[in-house]
């Protein structure tokens, strides 16, 4: 049903013209991908899970003062949010070694880090998303110096608040990504969060047993990722404990 016109498709997401001007229908696929879309499946239920994960963070996250581009769920795959420029950077914020990092300066996964790392990746599939430096982000007019200031502290924001909704639940946060959009309000540039908060751009261990409750699970053959995604969503209280499986729509909308 082609009921409106689409902005744009990402692996995971596909973005729509909203209702009022300024705005976009986002809606969220059960398309799981990684390593850059080489490994990919359909997961039941992922869309409805993330669309739901997201909503809580960015309420949550608006509610303690941090800008976002989220207006209100619609459905259940789909949020209304505002249109913004996007920085085309993915900033991704550790609090414990994990992934590329481990990978590229030899650091045992699961070592805790002295303070929270921010990183700067350059979002361009063809390229791999490669990590750069402040310099190259400046020099290429990416972002400016004010613009980096600005998402360093929002980065630092949503750690610690995600950190703290994370742990309130058994669960630690060891990385993340992000993405910041510029909005324009009266002619003044603003940043804000944009894109999404969910389990496929977080790292996720439980705190007692090391259990992995993010991606990682389909990255790496761990399980079924829809199981360790609305085990999240259940301890967080998105979803009733006793609920059915999310692929029945009627018991969570
Ligand atoms: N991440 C993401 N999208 C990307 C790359 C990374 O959401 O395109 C997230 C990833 O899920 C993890 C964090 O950013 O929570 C750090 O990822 P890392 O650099 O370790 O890359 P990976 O090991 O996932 O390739």
């Amino acid at each position: 049903m082609a009921r409106r016109k689409k902005v744009y498709e990402g692996k995971a997401k596909i973005l729509y013209e909203g209702p009022e001007p300024g705005t976009l229908v986002q809606y969220f696929k059960d398309d799981a991908t990684a390593f850059n879309a080489e490994k990919k499946a359909v997961i039941d239920g992922k869309g409805v899970l993330n669309n739901r994960l997201s909503e809580f963070f960015m309420t949550g996250l608006a509610q303690v003062g941090v800008p976002t581009h989220f207006i209100r769920r619609l459905n259940m795959r789909e949020q209304l949010i505002r249109s913004v420029e996007i920085i085309p950077l993915e900033v991704i914020v550790r609090n414990i070694a994990a992934g590329s990092l481990s990978k590229r300066l030899g650091i045992e996964e699961g070592t805790p880090l002295p303070r929270p790392i921010i990183e700067f990746c350059y979002k361009d599939d063809k390229l791999g998303d490669p990590l750069v430096a402040e310099e190259h982000i400046i020099a290429f007019g990416w972002a400016s110096q004010q613009d980096l200031d600005d998402i360093v502290a929002l980065a630092l924001r949503v750690n610690d608040f995600m950190s703290g909704c994370m742990l309130a639940v058994g669960i630690k946060l060891v990385d993340f990504k992000i993405e910041v959009g510029r909005i324009w309000e009266n002619d003044f540039p603003r940043l804000i969060l944009a894109d999404e908060i969910s389990p496929d751009s977080c790292r996720l261990w439980d705190v007692e047993t090391g259990k992995k409750l993010d991606k990682d699970v389909f990255r790496q053959d761990l399980g079924n990722l829809a199981d360790a995604y609305t085990e999240v969503a259940r301890r967080l209280g998105v979803l009733p404990t006793n609920s059915a499986p999310v692929t029945r729509p009627t018991l969570i909308n």
